[in-house]
């Protein structure tokens, strides 16, 4: 059996699972879905979020692209965010990156990566505001390791500069989270991004409501 095919072998046997310890599994799956989390992280195909969180369908609103970008102009990301704050009204909105991020590593290097160009330039952003952060690291594996965090930090500072994040901050405390996986150990790291503070530095400039 080839691996395409062994799929379907895999759903008939994840679907019999299910139904022998939850025969109503999904009869109440259909009736619709209430997470609290929204979770941005890189498609990279190591990086799977229900695994790594050890969460079931219906937990976790989920948005994946190339290096976790939350790019203003990006109507399919910006539509996540919204959908899964001013409707699933989720609690926590996680930005996910990864140490070894293939997007992050395309950024650094200068190659016409085509029709990427414009979705790595982002990155190259963060690079050139962290510029002598990063610089002043020599070992160059640290230093892939200290953008994939910064750009992480950078894109829940994008996610924090939205309208719908900020309003629903204010009237239920919805919180923004960054995260690194650990691909070398499996673990999840909490960078502990300061949002009350973030968001109290950018909202000078960013408020919207
Ligand atoms: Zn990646």
């Amino acid at each position: 059996m080839d691996k395409f095919e062994q799929i379907f072998r895999n759903n008939e046997i994840w679907v019999a699972d299910k139904l022998e310890k939850d025969s109503e599994y999904f009869n109440n799956l259909v009736k619709g879905q209430s997470p609290d989390f929204l979770y941005i992280g890189c498609s990279d195909s190591r990086v799977t979020a229900e695994d790594l969180m050890g969460v079931q369908p219906g937990e976790v609103f989920i948005h994946r692209n190339i290096a976790n970008m939350v790019v203003s102009i990006d109507l399919n990301v910006m539509s996540v965010i919204n959908y899964a704050v001013k409707h699933l009204k989720v609690k926590h909105i996680i930005v996910c990156g990864h140490y070894a991020c293939g997007g992050v590593k395309a950024a650094m290097q200068p190659a016409d990566m085509g029709i990427l160009n414009p979705w790595l330039r982002n990155i190259r952003d963060v690079y050139r505001t962290h510029k002598d952060v990063l610089n002043a690291i020599t070992d160059e594996p640290a230093r892939y390791d200290k953008l994939v965090e910064l750009n992480v930090q950078e894109q829940c500072i994008n996610v924090i500069k939205l309208a719908a994040v900020q309003e629903a901050h204010k009237e239920r405390g919805l919180t923004v989270h960054g995260w690194v996986f650990d691909i070398h150990t499996g673990k999840l790291i909490d960078l502990k991004i300061n949002f009350p503070k973030i968001l109290s530095e950018i909202m000078e400039i960013y408020r919207l409501d």
